[in-house]
C-alpha cells in the first residue's frame, strides 16, 4: 500500500552533511521550525506563493528563512526536487504541505524528509487510525454505522474535512437526516462529553535513555526509543466554543444555528498530573504499534499528537491521531509546562532540528528520514 521505498540513501550520497538546510513550506508551525533550525545551527529556507506570504516573516527576524523559494503554485515544488537537493534540503513537512502538495506528491517528493512519510495512509484514513489506536491500546469513541441507530449524541464528520468544517452534532436520526450531506462520505462517532487535550509527543528512535517505548509484535522485548511530551494544547473552533452563550442547543436551532467545529487557534492546557502516567501510556501503545502497521515498518518518527477528551470519570477517549507536528504545538514555541522541565524554552520545531543535529552527529541520519 505504500509507495515504493524513496532512495533517500542515495540522495543523501551526494549531500554536504555539514553545511544541511532545513527547508519549510511557510505557513502552518514554520515560524517555530525555523527559528529551532536556526537555534540548532542550520540554515534555513522558507518555500511559499507570492510575496504577501513571505512579507510576514520579516516581522519575525528569529525565524526568517536564510533563503527563499518563491513559487507560483505549491505543486511546483515537484519540479523543484534536485534544487532543492543541490542546497542539501531536509524538508520538515507539515499538515499545509501535505495538504498544498497532496498527499500522492508528497509520498513521491524526491526530497529528504524528516520523519516517516509511509505512515501518512495510516493517518489518512479513519478505518486505518483506529486499527491502529486500538492495536496500541487507546479507547477510540464508538461508530454507529446505521444513523437510524443513533440513540443519543453524535458527532458526524465528512472524511478529508479539514479543520473540522462542515461537522455537526446530532441527538437522533431526525437531527441527522436533516442536517447529513449523503453526496460526502461520513462517519457517525459517539459525542463524548469531557473535556479535550491535544499531546504533542515527541519520538525519538536514537535515544537509549528517558521514557523508553517498549516494542510489541516483531519488536516485543526491545526499548526502541525515548517518548517525550512537549506540550499540550486545546483548540478554539468557532463556534462551538462559544454556543453557550446563546442559550440551549434547542435555543439555537429555534434560530436556525447548528454549532460548527472550525479550528481558529489554539491555547495552552495542562492536565491534572495523576493523568499523565495514562497520557504516555497511550503515547506509548501509538508509537510501539506504529512499527507494525504493513507498509510503514519504520513507525512514527518525531512529532505525533493525539487528540483526546477526558471525561468526569477521568477515561481517555483518542478521537484522531496526526503523525507529524501539528499546529497546536504552536502555543509552545517560547517551551511549555513540560518541555521547560527538561529545557527552558524548547519547541517541537527546535527539537525536530535537535533531533537531526544529533542524528548527523551520530552517522544515524537515515534512520530518521525519508
Ligand atoms: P477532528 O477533525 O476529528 O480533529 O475533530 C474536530 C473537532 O470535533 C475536535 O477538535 C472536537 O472538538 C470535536 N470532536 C471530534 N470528535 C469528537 C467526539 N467523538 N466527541 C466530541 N467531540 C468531538
Amino acid at each position: 500500500m505504500a509507495g515504493d521505498a524513496l532512495p533517500v540513501a542515495e540522495w543523501l550520497s551526494d549531500y554536504d552533511v555539514s553545511q544541511i538546510t532545513i527547508g519549510v513550506v511557510a505557513s502552518h508551525s514554520s515560524l517555530q521550525i525555523l527559528h529551532g533550525a536556526r537555534q540548532e545551527g542550520f540554515r534555513t529556507l522558507g518555500i511559499c506563493v507570492g510575496e504577501t506570504r513571505r512579507k510576514m516573516y520579516s516581522a519575525f527576524p528569529g525565524a526568517e528563512p536564510d533563503e527563499w523559494l518563491i513559487l507560483d503554485d505549491y505543486k511546483q515544488m515537484m519540479d523543484y526536487a534536485e534544487y532543492l537537493r543541490e542546497r542539501n534540503v531536509i524538508l520538515i513537512p507539515h499538515g499545509s504541505l501535505v495538504e498544498y502538495l497532496g498527499p500522492k506528491n508528497f509520498q513521491i517528493l524526491s526530497v529528504p524528509t524528516f520523519g516517516n512519510r509511509n505512515i501518512l495512509e495510516w493517518e489518512g484514513s479513519r478505518e486505518r487510525q483506529r486499527i491502529w489506536l486500538e492495536s496500541g491500546g487507546c479507547t477510540m469513541p464508538r461508530v454507529i454505522e446505521d444513523p437510524k441507530d443513533i440513540d443519543g449524541p453524535v458527532i458526524v464528520k465528512y472524511a478529508g474535512a479539514k479543520g473540522g468544517r462542515g461537522y455537526f452534532v446530532a441527538r437522533d436520526f431526525r437531527d441527522f437526516r436533516r442536517n447529513v450531506d449523503l453526496e460526502e462520505d461520513f462517519t457517525i462517532q459517539e459525542y463524548v462529553l469531557g473535556t479535550r487535550y491535544y499531546f504533542q509527543f515527541f519520538f525519538d528512535p536514537l535515544p537509549d535513555d528517558g521514557y523508553q517505548v517498549d516494542g510489541m509484535g516483531s519488536k516485543d522485548g526491545q526499548k526502541i526509543g525515548r517518548l517525550e511530551l512537549m506540550s499540550i494544547d486545546r483548540r478554539d473552533e468557532a463556534n462551538v466554543d462559544e454556543f453557550y452563550k446563546l442559550g440551549s442547543l434547542r435555543d439555537l436551532r429555534d434560530m436556525g444555528l447548528e454549532p460548527s467545529f472550525v479550528v481558529t487557534g489554539n491555547t495552552p492546557a495542562v492536565l491534572r498530573e495523576s493523568l499523565l502516567p495514562e497520557a504516555f501510556r497511550m503515547g506509548e501503545g501509538a508509537v510501539a504499534a506504529s512499527m507494525e502497521l504493513e507498509g510503514a515498518e519504520q513507525g512514527m518518527i518525531g512529532p505525533f499528537c493525539l487528540e483526546t477528551i477526558v471525561t468526569d470519570k477521568l477515561e481517555f477517549r483518542v478521537f484522531e491521531v496526526s503523525a507529524r507536528i501539528v499546529a497546536g504545538s504552536n502555543v509552545a514555541v517560547g517551551g511549555s509546562p513540560y518541555s521547560d522541565i527538561n529545557e527552558p524554552g524548547i519547541s517541537t520545531g527546535q527539537r525536530v532540528a535537535r533531533c537531526i543535529r544529533k542524528a548527523i552527529e551520530k552517522g544515524r541520519l537515515l534512520e530518521i528520514l525519508s
